[in-house]
This record gives structure tokens, sequence and C-alpha cells, in this order.
């Protein structure tokens, strides 16, 4: 018992924030070029403003599981930079949530969000609560008592939280309600909130949508290529792993893998979606080698694969990578596999899933790289036009969505690809958008005053 609280309490105050520091650090580095060219960057500390979040807020969250006992877990919000708006990021609930997890991934949404265009500043939130094996009423019952502490920092012109990882519209609406009867405010204070109370169409396809925008939108203006009838391999079976499949398979693509924690699928007849929807969007929320077990039955084709490994993804040639998990999922050496199997472009869903190192070869070796924060924004593009739909009132229809969606990613690629060759390193899109997104936010910064 002892033994298990301290080994919680190290994780929850462990001071490697190795994530933050990699996340800083890639920017840092795209940066150099740029900081130099303006005095009043270094006059007005805008790089150190920068790292530094403007808030890390924690707290206690207390829930009674079905056994009726009393569980305790961590909750966080980080307020990273409201320069450009309203503080604006997910919530994230997974055991390995810590607050240099959200550092990292606040930090990131800084960049993302100002590649938007929209006016939206960079948060994210979320605990250490881990939804697997949980009861639809304990899961409601920590969203409420998630809420009961984050509603005093959050407000629609304050601070809007989304779902991330853990966090779909059903915990959004369990965690809209207990704020409206705690405030008795009925306004837009989330995004991805379930349609039937203010929520936008086409929010739970936007991220993997518009990673998919923005691919097609790379890959025809750079190659001149479409996906129409081209292996893609994908990680991943959430939500963005899901809706990228999905675009993915109407645009003609035949996509061949996905994975959980557990390991990864690989069915050569292409990834069956009704299934896999079936596995992972229903309440039990399956494992992916129930996958297999069900295609080498009777109803599903026989040939689905599943190894204990979820790099096993990257073994498998494709035209195109699509790493939509989570953090970290892509390493050097898959990477070297991905090229020497003729792959053309990795585009990320999931926030930083590429290691620097393989990054770095993927772009030495001509592969065309997007980075999370600009082919991933559509989720939180979609969040915005929640946003303003609640403010006026107003309800768009999906095809209106769905247009601006993709309007959104194909300006969010220019305004990378531009900005790369301006700055001299025509197609590395990592440097390309944080040179982008910096000048914006940092402009902002500059004109607000300390
Ligand atoms: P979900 O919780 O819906 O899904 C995550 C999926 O990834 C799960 O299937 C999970 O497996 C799997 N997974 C987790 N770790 C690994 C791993 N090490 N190897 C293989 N699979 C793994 O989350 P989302 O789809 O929402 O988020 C995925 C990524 O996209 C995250 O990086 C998130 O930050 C990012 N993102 C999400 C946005 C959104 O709108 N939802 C917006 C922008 C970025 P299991 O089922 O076993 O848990």
């Amino acid at each position: 018992m002892v033994e298990k609280i301290l080994a919680n309490l190290e994780k929850s105050n462990c001071a490697t924030d190795n994530t933050f520091l990699q996340a800083v650090s890639e920017v840092l580095t795209s940066l150099e070029p740029i900081v130099s060219s303006d005095p009043r960057y270094g006059q007005y500390s805008i790089l150190e403003r920068l790292v530094t979040p403007d808030r890390v807020i924690a707290f206690k969250v207390q829930w009674i599981d079905d056994q009726n006992r009393v569980q305790i877990n961590n909750g966080y919000r980080i307020q990273f930079n409201n320069s450009l708006g309203p503080y604006k990021g997910g919530l994230r609930f997974h055991p390995t949530v810590t607050t240099g997890v959200l550092k990292f991934l606040a930090f990131e949404q800084i960049f993302k969000n100002s590649l938007t265009g929209l006016p939206i500043g960079g948060a994210k939130g979320g605990s250490d609560f881990d939804p697997k094996g949980k009861s639809e009423i304990e899961i409601m019952r920590f969203c409420h008592a998630f809420m009961r502490e984050l509603h005093q920092y959050i407000g629609a012109r304050v601070d809007v939280p989304a779902g991330d990882i853990g966090v779909g519209s059903r915990e959004i609406g369990y965690l809209f309600g207990e704020y409206k009867r705690i405030t008795r405010q009925y306004d837009g204070v989330l995004s991805g909130k379930p349609y039937a109370f203010g929520g936008s169409l086409m929010r739970p396809q936007a991220t993997g949508y518009g990673v998919v925008y923005f691919a097609r939108e790379m890959l025809q203006v750079e190659l001149q290529e479409s996906l129409e009838g081209k292996m893609c391999t994908v990680s991943g079976a959430g939500n963005v792993a899901i809706h990228t499949i999905e675009k993915l398979q109407q645009l003609g693509a035949i996509v061949l893998t996905c994975s959980d924690s557990d390991g990864a699928i690989y069915d050569p007849n292409g990834i069956n979606l009704a299934l896999l929807r079936e596995l992972k969007e229903g309440g039990a929320r399956l494992s992916l080698s129930e996958y297999a077990t069900r295609i080498s039955g009777s109803v599903y084709t026989p040939k689905a694969d599943y190894p204990k490994d979820a790099h096993a993804v990257w073994q498998i040639p494709c035209f195109a990578a699509f790493p939509c998990a989570t953090q970290n999922e892509l390493t050097l050496n898959d990477a070297k596999k991905l090229i020497e199997n003729g792959c053309v472009a990795v585009v990320e869903g999931a926030n930083m899933p590429t290691l620097p190192d393989a990054i770095e070869l993927l772009q030495r070796e001509g592969i065309l790289f997007s980075p999370g924060k600009a082919s991933n924004a559509g989720g939180v593009a979609v969040s915005e036009f929640e946003m303003s739909q609640n403010a006026s009132m107003e309800k768009w229809d999906f095809d209106k969505v769905d247009r601006k969606l993709d309007e959104l990613m194909r300006q969010i690629y220019k305004r990378v690809s531009l900005t790369a060759k301006e700055y001299g390193v025509e197609r590395n899109f990592v440097d390309g958008a944080n040179i982008a997104a910096f000048k914006r936010v940092a402009e902002a910064m500059l004109l607000e005053g300390v």
C-alpha cells in the first residue's frame, strides 16, 4: 500500500520533463534563423516568455468507485499562452499523464492554434485517471468530480477545453453537465460536446479528416500525386486513427494497418472500418486482438495478422504513413524501414509521434514529413467553429463545416510551405510550421506589452 502511494507520487512529481524539453528544443532550433533577425525578440524576452507557462494548475480529484471506495487522482490544467485568444486545448485521461506531458502538449498547442489563423491561445489538461476497465457510472462520477475543481479556471472567453486521449464526446457531455449544474451557465465552455447540446457537426471527424486533407494537398503540390489506389499505414485505433482511415478510404486509398497499446493489425485486404468501430467505439472498447479473432473467423477476411508489437505498423510497405496513436511511437528504426520500403510521406495525426532522429533521417532522405502541429490542426479548428456557433447560437450543416475544414487545412499547408521557402529551408515543414506559428504569436506578445 505505502509502496504504491510512493510510486504514484514519484510518477506525478517526476522532475524529468523529457517530452516538454524535446518539444521546446525542436521549436527553438527551428527559430534560430528568425530570432536574430528582429532585436525586439531579445529585448522583450519573447523566447523565455514563450517557453514559460502562464499558469500550471494542479488539483485533487476525489471520486467514489463501484465498490464505494474513495479514489484519488491528480487533475491538471496548463494555461500556457493566451496572446492570440482564449486558452484552448484538450483534456487527456490516461495513466501516463503528468505535468511534464501536459506541458509539452500545451506548448505544442500554442503553435498549432497559431497556424490555424484563428483567435485561440494554447493550453492542455487532464488527469492520470485510467478510463480502461471502469464502468460507465465510474467514468461519469470521475468526470463530475474533475469538473467540480476545473470549473473555477475555465470560461467561454477564458479557457475552453476539448477532448484528447481518453476523452471523447461521452466524457465531454458529463463534464459539461456538471459545469452547468455548478455555474448555471449554458455557454460554450467546452468543445467536442455532443451535437444534441451545442456540439458542432463534424467535430468527431475533424482531426482525422483534416490530416488527410493536409496530406492530399501536400502530395498534390509537391509530387503531383493523389492518394487514390495507394497503400497507406495508420497507427492507433482511437478517434484520430479511425477518422483518418475513414477519409483515406473515401479517397480510394487502401489502409493496411491500425494499432492499439497492445499491438498492431495488418490486414492485407484493407482495414475493415465497420469492425474497427464496433470494437473501439462501443462501450466495451475491446482490444484489437479481437479484430484478428473475428477476421480469422467466418465473417471477415481470414488474413489479418496480430503481432504483439505496435511498431509492426511501420514494417509494412506503404506509399504514405500516418502515425495517429501517441507521442514518440515512430522511432529511428521504424523510419529506416519506411524509407527502405519506398514510403514517400509521413503525415503526423498524433502529437509529436515521431522521434527527433527519425524526423531528421526522413527529411534527409527527401521524404515529405508533416509535423502534427500542422497536419492535425483540423480538430482544434473545428472546435473553434463550435465556439463560433455557440456564441452566435447558430448551427452549421455538415457540408459547411467540411468545406471550411478542407479550406483551412489547405491554407495551413500553404502557410507552412511558403514560410519554409522564404527562410531557405524548402520542404522542411517542421521549420516552416514553427516559424510561421511563432511569428504570429510573437507579434501579438509584442503588441500587448509585458
Ligand atoms: P484516443 O484515446 O481516441 O485513441 C488513442 C489510440 O491510440 C487508442 O486506440 C490507444 O490504444 C492507441 N495507443 C495509445 N498508445 C499507443 C501505443 N504506444 N502504440 C499504439 N497505439 C497506442 O485518442 P485520440 O485518437 O483522440 O488521440 C490520438 C493522438 O492524436 C494523441 O497524440 C492526441 O494528442 C492527438 N490529437 C487528438 C486530437 C483529437 O481531436 N482527438 C486533436 C489533435 C491531436 P488503446 O485503445 O489500447 O488505449
